[in-house]
């Protein structure tokens, strides 16, 4: 087990400087222009994946470490070059977390690599859980999945939306409900394979942030898979729904395991958000000047600032603390994971308010890029948990109580 460090090491500091290096030198840059354009940044995915950024090799680099810190770290840095693109090259990350999560050894040795590809031929992957009626209700969840044990396939019906890289993936991880009377722990995670019949693209949508990444409905009708794209196998589905049907008590949920393990990465995007405003707004309180002084001068703004930056070390801390526990299998008895990404979350829409605050009509301008950061930051309150479902979390952790 590794020792819980804030030092990090030398192969840790070279890889976040590589990383920062990228973000800043390649993602910034494009930031503004995919913002407006609302599309996928394929050339900034191809560049990521040219210098091996954007690969299965280095996320498997990142979730080896020992010490939980390096794929949050780099998540952060990526984020503070631009979170709507960090999420186009990361969002695959998401599916990958629910192969690895819920999948046997071989089927993740299968399915991780496609999730990325390779240069020059780059594969996406989706994790596809959200319904119309069914996204912190997770039990509500309508699309189907059946089994055919003749032909041992497994057929698919449903529509899946807000999905990040939804529809434009090459490998689906689709979260199914098997015995609908069971809510949500008779469901399971199945892999769609890249080109499978029956599974399509429906609306894109128009959001107000994050809008390098794509977000669409994936839409299942009569999607058949092979028995072996059931993560986990059959074998350990039946005994857990044979568990659930005489209520034992679950040990994990299909795509909670995935959320659960996802979060401090989650947060350390927000963070990576807050950074860029809470820098870019300390540097323009330096130089901007009201009243004979940089306005820095000013008290209320040189506290905003102090707060600010208060509040981006301790949401780092949290999802530092976070990941270490979730890498070294400590449970989340406080709902750590939660806790880190509620705050980071939370940090992020009022850091970026505040910067637009320091940079008076100026951050409230498209020509400045802090209100893109600001209406980036809003969908860490929404999406993997809203804040309300964070808290749910933790208090029912702290609680043992089942508030609902
Ligand atoms: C840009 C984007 C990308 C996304 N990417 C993905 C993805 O890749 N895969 C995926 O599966 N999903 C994805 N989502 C879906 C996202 O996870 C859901 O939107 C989120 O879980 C909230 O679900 P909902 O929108 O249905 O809100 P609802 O569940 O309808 O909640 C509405 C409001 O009620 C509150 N609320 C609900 N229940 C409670 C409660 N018990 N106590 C207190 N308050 C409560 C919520 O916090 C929220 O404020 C994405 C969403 C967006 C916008």
């Amino acid at each position: 087990m590794g020792d819980f460090s804030l030092e990090f090491n030398e192969d840790q500091l070279q890889v976040v400087k590589w990383v920062h290096d990228f973000a800043e030198g390649v993602v910034r840059p494009a930031a503004s222009e995919w913002d407006e354009r609302e599309e996928t940044p394929w050339p900034v995915i191809e560049e990521a994946a040219k210098v091996g950024l954007y690969s299965f090799d280095f996320v498997a680099q990142c979730f080896a470490d020992p010490t939980g810190q390096l794929l949050p770290a780099v998540n952060e840095e990526m984020a503070w070059g631009d979170a709507g693109i960090a999420l186009a090259i990361f969002g695959s990350t998401l599916g990958l977390a629910g192969i690895v999560a819920n999948g046997t050894p071989e089927q993740v040795g299968e399915w991780a690599p496609q999730c990325f590809g390779s240069p020059g031929d780059v594969r996406l992957a989706a994790f596809c859980v959200s319904e119309p009626d069914a996204g912190s209700d997770v039990s509500q969840m309508k699309t189907r999945a059946v089994y055919d044990p003749a032909s041992d396939t497994w057929t698919l019906n449903g529509t899946k939306t807000w999905i990040t890289n939804g529809g434009i993936a090459d490998v689906h991880v689709v979260v199914a409900s098997v015995e609908p009377e069971l809510g949500s722990r008779g469901q399971a995670s199945f892999v769609v394979p890249p080109s499978t019949p029956g599974l399509s693209q429906g609306q894109k949508f128009k959001k107000m942030g994050i809008r390098a990444s794509h977000t669409a409905e994936v839409v299942l009708e009569d999607v058949r898979i092979p028995g072996s794209c059931l993560l986990g196998g059959k074998d350990k589905l039946d005994e857990r729904l044979a568990s659930a049907r005489e209520g034992r008590q679950a040990k994990r949920q299909a795509a909670m395991a995935t959320f659960e393990a996802s979060r401090p990465t989650v947060a350390a995007q927000a963070v990576g958000i807050a950074r860029a405003a809470y820098e870019y707004s300390l540097e323009y309180a330096k130089e901007r000047k009201t009243f004979g002084k940089p306005i820095i001068e000013h008290q209320a703004i040189a506290f905003k600032l102090a707060d600010m930056k208060t509040r981006i070390d301790a949401a780092r801390l949290l999802y530092q603390r976070a990941a270490w526990m979730g890498t070294n299998g400590k449970p989340y008895v406080a709902g750590e994971g939660s806790m880190s990404k509620l705050f980071a979350g939370e940090t992020a829409v009022w850091v970026t308010e505040q910067a637009i605050q320091i940079l008076g009509g100026y951050g409230y301008i498209r020509e400045y890029p802090v209100e893109r950061w600001h209406r980036d930051a809003k969908i860490y309150t929404i999406f993997e948990g809203t804040s309300e479902i964070q808290r749910l979390i933790v208090a029912r952790a702290i609680s043992g109580v089942h508030i609902q």
